[in-house]
């Protein structure tokens, strides 16, 4: 083990999502707001895309709230075409850094 002197450590550790809106707006949360694999809420008219999104995903074998910039904007042409009455949900399987 490596000991180094320091004035200041600083630690990323990620971050809680703020479900304080979702939940007085009475949407399901858990560990984000709760939607299915078309954005969809607990309630069909509200969406919810992005980091704050708890989503399925086939790849993760449940649900992931992933904080990626892919990931909101894939999410976004999900959540629009459902605004559009054409469901269709996506594959996300990457992201960069
Ligand atoms: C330091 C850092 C580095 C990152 N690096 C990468 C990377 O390399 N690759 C990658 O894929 N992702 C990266 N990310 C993650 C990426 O930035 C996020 O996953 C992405 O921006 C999420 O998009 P979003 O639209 O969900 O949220 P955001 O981009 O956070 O947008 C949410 C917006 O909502 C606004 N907002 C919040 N509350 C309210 C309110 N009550 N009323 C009105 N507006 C509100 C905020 O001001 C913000 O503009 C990084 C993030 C950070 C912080």
């Amino acid at each position: 083990m490596e000991r180094l002197d320091v004035d200041l450590v600083l630690v990323g550790i990620g971050m809680e999502p703020d479900t304080h809106l979702a939940c007085a707006a009475g949407l399901d949360t858990d560990n984000g707001i709760v939607v299915d694999e078309f954005a969809r809420t607990s309630d069909p008219d509200i969406l919810a895309i992005g980091d704050c999104a708890n989503r399925p995903s086939a790849y993760a074998g449940g649900r992931i709230r992933l904080e990626s910039a892919p990931n909101a904007i894939e999410y976004a042409k999900v959540a629009a075409a459902t605004i559009l009455g054409r469901p269709a949900s996506t594959a996300i399987r990457w992201f960069w850094s």
